[in-house]
C-alpha cells in the first residue's frame, strides 16, 4: 500500500481555547505546532487564520505572516490555506489567502447546511476560487461534505479547472452534513474519479472511525484540534499527540507514513 500523508488540522475557525487550551491561535502557536506535528509525522498542516479575539479571520497579512513563520519552523512542511470563511462567503476576502501562493488550499464544491448555519459555497465562488488556484499552481485539496460535491468535482476537472490526480477530503460526522459510517464512506468512494487520492476526516469522536479506515483502505488522514479536541472521553489532545496516534495506527497495518516531499510526489505537487 502506498504511504499514508498525515494532514494535521491546527486550528480551525470554531474551536476556542477555552475548550482546549493546546489549541494553537496566533502564528507563533501555530508555527510551533506545526514543527511537532511534522516531527510526529504529518506532511501536511491546514491552518485558518484568526484575529486578537481568537474570531476566524481574512487577510493576506494574516495569512502570510503565519505561513512564514511555519515555513520558518519547518521549511519541509506543506501548508494548506483554508478558504473556507465560514462568516463571510464572499470571494474576495476567501481568495486572500492564496495570494501568497501557498502549496495547497482547501475547496469546498458545493453549499451544506452545518448544525446551525449554511456553509454557503456558489458556483460562482467555487469556480474563481478554482481558477485562483490553477493559476497559481496551488493543489486544492477538494473538501467533500456530501455526495454531491463529488459530482460538481467532477464537472470542474471536466472543465479543465482542476488538475489530475484531484485530491478529496471527505469529512465526516459534520452535525447536518454525512455522517461518518461505513456505508456512506464506501458510497464516497464509489463516486471518486479513477485515479483520485483521497484523505478522510471525521469530526469529535469520529475521528477514530475515520482515521482507522482511512488507514486501511488505503486513503491518507487528517486528524487535528480543528475536527476533535479530545485524546479520548473526556481527556484533552494535543495535535501533536494525534498526529502521534494516527502513525502508530498505520504502523499496526503496515503502512509507511509519507514525508512532505513523498505527499508532493504522490499529489503532484511542484515545491515552490
Ligand atoms: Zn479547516
Amino acid at each position: 500500500m502506498k504511504k499514508l500523508i498525515i494532514t494535521a488540522a491546527l486550528d480551525g475557525a470554531v474551536t476556542t481555547k477555552a475548550q482546549n487550551p493546546a489549541l494553537p491561535v496566533t502564528p507563533d502557536e501555530l508555527a510551533e505546532d506545526a514543527l511537532k506535528c511534522y516531527e510526529a509525522g504529518a506532511a501536511v498542516v491546514h491552518v485558518h487564520a484568526r484575529d486578537e479575539n481568537g474570531k476566524e479571520t481574512q487577510g493576506k497579512e494574516i495569512y502570510q505572516e503565519i505561513h512564514d513563520k511555519i515555513k520558518d519552523a519547518c521549511p519541509e512542511i506543506i501548508v494548506q490555506i483554508s478558504t473556507s470563511g465560514r462568516d463571510c462567503p464572499d470571494f474576495g476576502p476567501r481568495s486572500e489567502g492564496l495570494l501568497l501562493n501557498p502549496e495547497m488550499a482547501s475547496l469546498t464544491t458545493g453549499s451544506v447546511n452545518f448544525a446551525s448555519k449554511i456553509y454557503e459555497n456558489s458556483p460562482e465562488t467555487i469556480e474563481k476560487l478554482c481558477r485562483m488556484m490553477l493559476e497559481r499552481n496551488i493543489k486544492p485539496e477538494i473538501e467533500i461534505f456530501d455526495t454531491s460535491m463529488i459530482v460538481a468535482a467532477k464537472e470542474l476537472a471536466e472543465k479543465g479547472l482542476l488538475k489530475k490526480p484531484l485530491y478529496f477530503d471527505l469529512m465526516m460526522g459534520v452535525r447536518g452534513a454525512q455522517p461518518a459510517d461505513f456505508a456512506q464512506l464506501n458510497h464516497l468512494l464509489t463516486m471518486l474519479p479513477e485515479g483520485s487520492e483521497w484523505c478522510i476526516s471525521g469530526i469529535s469522536k469520529n475521528q477514530q472511525f475515520t482515521t482507522m479506515m482511512g488507514i486501511a483502505l488505503g486513503g491518507h488522514v487528517r486528524v487535528g484540534l480543528e475536527d476533535n479536541i479530545y485524546y479520548r472521553r473526556g481527556e484533552l489532545a494535543t495535535n501533536a499527540q494525534l498526529v502521534a496516534r494516527a502513525v502508530r495506527i498505520a504502523r499496526e497495518f503496515g503502512r509507511e507514513i509519507a514525508t512532505p516531499d513523498e505527499a508532493r510526489e504522490i499529489l503532484g505537487i511542484k515545491r515552490i
